[in-house]
């Protein structure tokens, strides 16, 4: 039963294995106006080939980015280019990657994974990040984290891009995490309003009505450049409904290690209703 209902699911938030299905699926995102922020999944890779297979892969949507004139940008895991085996071999596969998607003016955004990666992520997106990238070059922070209101005071103080959300790895203690849901939300507008005072260009990542209301209300008065974004599959139709108004990226993964991603979003899904409500309905 669990393994058909995440088959289910996977099918709902996957577009398919390939590159040619996110590339379908990111076509048809691109006629409601909605930007394609494309992850091939993968994550904590510890071997080398398999490191080298997924940079290749990066390089290869940057391609198809490029060919296929998509509005899309690309997100990647640490983890997966190189993190878990060393800092300086993640460092060097990022650099290559960023310098083909700038060729491109293509975005680049780093996904933020467990704890014990913050500090190295953050670490490598300062040292590959300048004023000259500043637009095409971004990174994600988690609200779940007691730590982030620091981060994201240091990151503004760069002007760097921060895509905010709420977190999806599994809290291991509380002197370093919010969490209960409520905390964890208190956290994300007190962040958000960080954000608006110090920082004029940033995404707010969530399927939280309340926060995206929020934001809508603030930017009325305060104008920066505020964008939006979703995981494919969950809101789609609001999705589509703010892209009329408003710069949204719908995150679209892709791949044959589907467990893990699903199962976060299961996690997320809270109850049967909301996950069943999400597979029948965009
Ligand atoms: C674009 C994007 C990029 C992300 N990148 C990262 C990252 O790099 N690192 C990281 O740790 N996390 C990342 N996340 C995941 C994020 O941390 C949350 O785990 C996830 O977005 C759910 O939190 P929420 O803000 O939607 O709020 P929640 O409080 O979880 O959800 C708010 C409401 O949204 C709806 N909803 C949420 N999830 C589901 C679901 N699965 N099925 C059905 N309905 C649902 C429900 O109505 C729910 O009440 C990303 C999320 C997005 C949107």
């Amino acid at each position: 039963m669990n393994e058909l209902l995440e088959g289910l699911i996977a099918k709902k938030w996957i577009p398919g294995p390939r590159l040619e299905d996110a590339i379908r699926v990111a076509k048809e995102l691109n006629k409601d106006n909605i930007v394609a922020m494309i992850n091939f999944i993968g994550e904590h890779i510890k071997d080398t080939d398999k490191v080298d297979s997924n940079v290749n892969e990066y390089l290869k949507i940057i391609d198809a980015i490029r060919k296929e004139k998509l509005k899309a940008v690309i997100s990647l895991k640490p983890s997966q280019i190189g993190l878990d085996l060393s800092y300086k071999l993640a460092l060097s596969n990022l650099k290559s990657i960023l310098n083909k998607a700038y060729k491109s003016n293509i975005e680049v955004w780093l996904d933020m994974e467990e704890y014990d990666t913050v500090d190295k992520t953050i670490r490598l997106f300062k040292e590959l990040y300048s004023s000259s990238n500043r637009e095409l070059f971004g990174i994600c922070i988690q609200s779940y984290l007691r730590r982030s209101l620091d981060d994201i005071i240091r990151l503004s103080k760069i002007k760097a891009r921060i895509r905010l959300v709420k977190g999806a790895y599994k809290p291991s203690n509380k002197e370093e995490f919010y969490i209960s849901r409520d905390d964890v939300t208190k956290s994300y507008y007190k962040l958000l309003d960080y954000l608006f005072k110090h920082n004029d260009n940033f995404i707010v990542a969530t399927h939280d009505s309340n926060i995206i209301d929020y934001t809508i209300k603030q930017n009325k008065k305060l104008k920066r450049r505020v964008s939006f974004a979703m995981l494919y599959g969950i809101r789609d139709r609001l999705a589509k409904e703010l892209a009329i108004d408003n710069k949204v990226y719908l995150y679209l993964p892709y791949g044959k290690d589907w467990i893990p991603y699903t199962t976060r979003r299961i996690k997320e899904g809270v109850n049967l209703k909301l996950i069943i409500r999400s597979i029948f309905s965009r």
